[in-house]
């Protein structure tokens, strides 16, 4: 198999942790397959270089940066294959350009456009471990341009899709994905595969282990990710395909968002075209709103409620205003001490009573469900912020999660 192996922060974060993956790789080579790494700089590393820049101007010119920034990863990386060429494994080290990444020119914030990757080709057909710097590229100009934050995940992606590799390995500090987060409920199990689609649902669940955009280009690559721990020897969680997972639970997990708000309009005007406008103004400032409830007019009005991640109530609060001045909407009211949690997973589709048993749950529990929401994978339920671990275990342990 040709298997692509990114390595984090963490897991580079010192001399001994460097060699440590170099015998990690040495075992996959030994295994019998073909192995591209990538790399991110040492943990600390890239912070380290942004305050040396903001040590000379707050607003340091981002070219600079990004030539600054991308040679933590190359630090990493050369190393790394000095390391395994002293133990006998013809390695080369590269930088994004040399590995044939071409991305747009928003420095500091680059996507990656299109990878060309015959050098890496050239060099895995001549028995070579190509190690390559992650977190950056080059844009149509040749400058070199970096990825935003944890941006070495999507650089591993894009070349497990560019190589067509078998398998892409995400190495960090934690083992794989669980059912719930393992601090709230104890008995949390990790997932052995999770479709794309459920790990996108589940994404507070993956935060600290993947970004959604790496999950979101590896579904669009097809690309077979699984994210496992540079520091045991435990199998990880593979995310691939809905068709690839045999056997498909109804639910797969419970995520909890603590960082939601709810936005109450008591007495909008019942007028067509009202929705779109109070929704577009959100939009316009880039506001994610989830859970909406819109209740059956009455006198001419109507009221809805949704909500918003917490960080940008401030801005929905002013939006809102401007509708009040206007007189399209009576009053407004707000809560922030609220959590949404959800239930995840692709047998839903094919399974009835799954909301039922949900709402059993929070019932036996004397929880009060304020929203619902559902998609065909995910049933969604607005509740008090102070029940919110309450709600995830009694959720987990209604579905068998623990077992
Ligand atoms: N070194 C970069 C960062 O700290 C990229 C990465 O680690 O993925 O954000
Ligand atoms: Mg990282």
């Amino acid at each position: 198999m040709l298997i692509v192996q990114k390595f984090g922060g963490t897991s580079v974060g010192d001399l001994d942790r460097i060699q440590n993956v170099a015998n990690r790789v040495q075992k996959t080579v030994n295994e019998g397959h073909q192995v591209v790494v990538v790399v991110s700089a040492m943990s600390g590393e890239t912070n380290k270089l942004i305050a040396y820049a903001e040590h000379f101007s707050a607003t340091p010119s981002v070219a600079e940066v990004d030539m600054l920034l991308s040679s933590g990863e190359r630090v990493t990386a050369s190393l790394l294959s000095i390391a395994l060429n002293e133990m006998g494994l013809p390695s080369i080290a590269m930088t994004g350009r040399q590995a044939g990444i071409v991305t747009t020119s928003r420095h500091t914030k680059a996507r990656i456009e299109n990878i060309d990757p015959s050098s890496m080709q050239k060099a895995i057909n001549a028995g070579k471990i190509v190690v390559v710097a992650g977190f950056q590229g080059v844009n149509e100009e040749g400058m070199v341009t970096t990825l935003g934050r944890g941006g070495s995940d999507l650089s591993a992606v894009a070349i497990a899709g560019a190589l067509k590799a078998d398998l892409c390995e995400i190495y960090t500090d934690v083992d794989g994905i669980y059912t719930t987060d393992p601090r709230i409920e104890p008995k949390a199990k990790k997932l052995e595969r999770i479709s794309y689609e459920e790990m996108l649902e589940l994404a507070s669940l993956g935060a600290k282990v993947l970004q959604n955009r790496s999950v979101e280009m590896a579904k669009k690559l097809n690309v077979n990710l699984v994210t496992r721990s540079s520091f045991s020897e435990a199998e990880g969680t593979l995310i691939t395909k809905e068709e690839n997972i045999m056997e498909q639970p109804v639910v797969s997990g419970v995520a909890l968002d603590r960082n939601q708000a709810r936005v109450s309009l008591v007495g909008v005007t019942d007028r067509p075209g009202i929705a779109a406008e109070i929704f577009n103004a959100l939009a316009l400032e880039e506001i994610n709103v989830d859970v909406i409830l819109q209740t059956v007019a009455h006198d001419g009005t109507t009221n809805i409620d949704f909500t918003v991640p917490t960080n940008e109530l401030e801005n929905a609060k002013n939006i809102v205003k401007s509708f009040v001045e206007k007189g399209e909407i009576k009053s407004s009211d707000y809560n922030e001490s609220i959590a949404k949690v959800s239930i995840v997973g692709v047998g839903m589709k094919s399974h009835a009573g799954v909301a039922a048993k949900a709402f059993s749950a929070m019932a036996a529990e004397n929880i009060n469900i304020r929203m619902i929401s559902t998609s065909e994978i995910k049933v969604s339920m607005v509740i008090e912020d102070k029940y919110s671990e309450l709600a995830v275990r009694a959720l987990h342990s209604a579905f068998e999660l623990d077992k």
